[in-house]
């Protein structure tokens, strides 16, 4: 069976190699290319390569037990093709895998060349369509990434619904729970309707005033010109709305009507509210947060709230370009779209956020698209491995709510209650964390092979 694979960034190739080396025909379309001598490339991409690296030239952090190394592990013992060019190219970083971006380029260029089942189509992908005809490709993995094209998005949106489809990321920061002041906090729904799950941070006015002022003095992250955005109002930057007027926040984002402190009786000046990233409750995003601030400006201004003056940051807020799907509404676990089962998704479109995190979604894709090849229904990678929980994150997230997420250790399977209980060791439960994860990958690959 043959196999369409749209995009040569990083889940694309993983994608192709993957697929090839199990024995399927690929064709592999990317739109970076030269014409006439001249380069048309995305705003981001510098060179027409395989595996371009747009930023960074690190694949996150190799420290044995934490959630970047778990998935790399998973990754590596399924062979992942693009994880051995980077283990080949790797440069010292510490306790990261951090690669020579050139010659990781370079060998993925040299793999997808050398792969005889693989045929390089240089074209921009305007056009989304099923198979028509038994010797059209009969599935397609779309890896075209948070800078997809202009045309191929409005192709997308058609299949998707346009509500489904997102042009920009709007996250807000994270803590983790065992680092909120409890003494300082109190737990309440707004007019007591519904059940109290919200964590809510009092502020005096004299708190709510220095906080706006760190606020708006706070130094942005840096923009590139195409990265400018039209905000919407309803998802403008915390900093812009503070800007608006003294008032802003404490009638948007920050409102305290409703949410009386029970511990004293009398409604806060201003009140950040914290909403449960999971059911576990192990870590909160702050409601209405998404902002454009560096992040070591974002630790400093919101360490100034009330029970977070020594919060763990598990993820700064963010604001920008990035083309994504809704994946809870559309994806099922084997990156299917559940109204389309012909067309996959992989890499940074699917939901997920980052470079190992993109090539192991295409790792997943290949698998399953040589699996379907076979006739035989793909075996999603279970919930307790990592590769499960980061796909299981992405499909199984509040609809309402989606944004894309890198791995964390909060999306990885939680021990049984009676063993959190009794192991009050954080290391030590990751470490248990890990061997339970990677045990239940040995046994769904040991069966996928
Ligand atoms: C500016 C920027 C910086 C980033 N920095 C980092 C970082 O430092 N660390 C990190 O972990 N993550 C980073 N990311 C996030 C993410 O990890 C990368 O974007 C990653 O490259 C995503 O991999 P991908 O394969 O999904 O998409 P890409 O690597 O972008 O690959 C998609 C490919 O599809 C092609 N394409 C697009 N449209 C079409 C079309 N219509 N037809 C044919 N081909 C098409 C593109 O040319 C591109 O080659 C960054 C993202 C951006 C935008």
């Amino acid at each position: 069976m043959k196999i369409r694979v749209i995009g040569g960034g990083l889940a694309g190739p993983e994608a192709a190699l993957t697929a090839a080396k199990l024995g399927c025909e690929v064709e592999l379309w990317e739109m970076r290319r030269i014409i006439e001598g001249q380069p048309h490339l995305t705003p981001a991409h510098q060179t027409t390569d395989f595996g371009e690296l747009v930023c960074s030239n690190s694949l996150k952090s190799e420290s044995p037990n934490t959630a970047p190394w778990l998935l790399k592990q998973e990754m590596r013992r399924a062979g992942s093709p693009l994880l051995k060019l980077a283990d080949a190219t790797a440069v010292p970083a510490g306790h990261a895998l951090a690669v020579d971006r050139v010659e990781f380029s370079r060998l993925i260029n040299e793999a997808i060349a050398a792969e005889p089942r693989i045929t390089i189509r240089r074209e921009e992908v305007t056009e989304l369509q099923p198979p028509a005809k038994p010797e059209d490709p009969q599935l397609t993995i779309l890896a075209t990434g948070p800078l997809t094209s202009d045309p191929l998005s409005r192709a997308l949106a058609h299949f998707t619904g346009s509500e489904h489809l997102a042009f920009y990321d709007s996250i807000s920061p994270i803590v983790e729970a065992d680092s909120i002041n409890m003494d300082r906090v109190y737990f309440a729904a707004r007019w007591d309707k519904g059940t109290a799950d919200y964590i809510n941070c009092p502020m005096t006015r004299e708190e709510y005033e220095t906080f706006l002022a760190a606020l708006i003095s706070a130094e942005a992250a840096e923009e590139k010109a195409w990265e400018k955005l039209d905000y919407f109002e309803g998802c403008l930057p915390i900093e812009v709305t503070a800007r608006r007027g003294p008032d802003t926040l404490r009638f948007g984002p920050m409102k305290p009507v409703g949410l009386r402190d029970p511990r004293t009786g009398k409604t806060p000046w201003a009140v950040v509210q914290l909403r449960k990233e999971n059911i576990r409750a192990d870590s909160y995003n702050l409601v209405g947060f998404q902002n454009h601030l560096k992040f070591g400006e974002q630790a400093r201004v919101l360490r100034l709230i009330p029970g977070l003056e020594n919060a763990k940051f598990l993820r700064y807020g963010q604001i920008h370009r990035n083309t994504f799907i809704n994946a809870p509404a559309i994806l099922d676990e084997t990156l299917r779209m559940k109204s389309h089962p012909w067309l996959m998704i992989a890499g940074q479109l699917s939901g997920v956020e980052g470079y190992t995190e993109s090539i192991a979604t295409g790792l997943l894709a290949g698998l399953y698209a040589a699996q379907i090849a076979r006739g035989l229904t793909p075996t999603p990678a279970p919930r307790a491995s990592c590769l499960g929980s980061m796909i299981h994150a992405i499909t199984n997230a509040e609809i309402k709510h989606f944004q894309p997420t890198n791995i964390t250790f909060d999306l990885i399977e939680p021990l049984d209650e009676e063993t959190r209980k009794k192991i009050r060791d954080k290391k030590e439960r990751h470490r248990l964390q890990c061997d339970h994860a990677l045990a239940a990958f040995h046994t769904w690959w040991a069966a996928v092979q």
